[in-house]
């Protein structure tokens, strides 16, 4: 038998006993932004060991989500939320990318009768050493409790590589993949008569955007994307909603141009890699999702990228 299906066995006899049951679901708030558009704001500077941001649009003919929260437990917080505002049936579940800590409790509206919209491409480099191994990793994360019921579910029903437009009781909800920037399968969520953005993880309110399953370039480029809709409102994937979603992809630019030229001055100067992440502060090696190991983990990647770009090689990413 492998991990996996232990480890789905164990949690199944978990979400047979009555036990269980009994756990109250987190009480998710659904925050109102428009008119039938709604953000379920997670908790903040924990990075993917918290709660990220969700969302999702009431229609006269059903409700749209967006992302599935990083458990089962969790995913059932956001229905939950959904069902004080309203009774209408989940029709579809739009991921924003396929990091576990967004799609870990899709299942959940899958079993409720949603389609996934998704970009097909699934690889992460957390998924790397198997699913099995994923899924072990993220129980450690969430603990077992929360991943009773737990399925992936992030296969997408309709697969989204450019741009769709869904059109559903009266809503227009366009949903476009910008390029590889956060992960390979990164989609926005625009909603262009209320101009409501569901940015992913492409906006960081709370931490760094990270570019180690993208690019520094594919983020660029996202955010140029973002830029040109100009929205109202911009969700990002974690921390609090931006008074001004420019100014916080004016800052996410920054940072990322930023660390581009300053690798980019370390290959020019023959600096190896090790060095040129000597000035950055020490990672710590309990709590990969922090601040200061995030900013390492990007400056390896970018510093990796800068000197492809250097050598004339393309980035396998672009
Ligand atoms: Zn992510």
């Amino acid at each position: 038998m492998s991990l996996l299906s232990t480890l789905l066995a164990t949690l199944h006899l978990l979400t047979a006993s009555p036990a269980g049951d009994s756990l109250p679901a987190p009480p998710f708030v659904a925050r109102r932004l428009a008119d039938g558009v709604y953000a379920v704001l997670g908790d903040t500077g924990r990075g993917s060991e918290g709660r990220p941001n969700a969302g999702f649009v009431v229609t006269a003919e059903g409700v749209v989500v967006i992302d599935a929260l990083a458990s089962p437990r969790q995913g059932e917080g956001l229905l939950h939320a959904i069902r004080s505002v309203t009774r209408q049936p989940v029709r579809w579940l739009v991921l924003t990318h396929h990091h576990p800590d967004h799609h870990f409790g899709a299942i959940v509206f899958k079993r409720a009768g949603a389609k996934v919209i998704a970009h097909p491409d699934t690889r992460v480099l957390a998924s790397e050493g198997g699913t099995d191994a994923l899924v072990a990793d993220w129980v450690r994360v969430v603990g077992l409790d929360a991943m009773r019921g737990f399925e992936f579910a992030d296969v997408p029903d309709r697969p989204v590589t450019g741009s769709d437009t869904l059109l559903l009781g009266g809503r227009t909800i366009v949903i476009t993949h910008p390029g590889a920037a956060h992960t390979a399968g990164d989609l926005l969520v625009w909603l262009p008569k209320e101009r409501v953005l569901f940015a992913g993880d492409l906006l960081i309110e709370d931490g760094v955007s990270m570019v180690v399953d993208g690019s520094a370039h594919g983020l660029r480029h996202g955010l140029d994307v973002i830029d040109s809709l100009a929205p109202l409102v911009a969700v990002p994937g974690h921390g609090a909603i931006p008074a001004r979603p420019a100014e916080l992809v004016a800052r996410t630019r920054a940072y990322i141009t930023g660390l581009s030229a300053d690798m980019r001055r370390a290959i020019e100067n023959g600096v190896p890699m090790r060095r040129a992440l000597a000035s950055l502060p020490p990672a710590d090696e309990h709590r990969p999702v922090s601040l200061d190991s995030r900013r390492r983990r990007n400056a390896a990647r970018v510093y990796v990228e800068e000197e492809r770009g250097y050598m004339g090689l393309e980035d396998s990413t672009q």
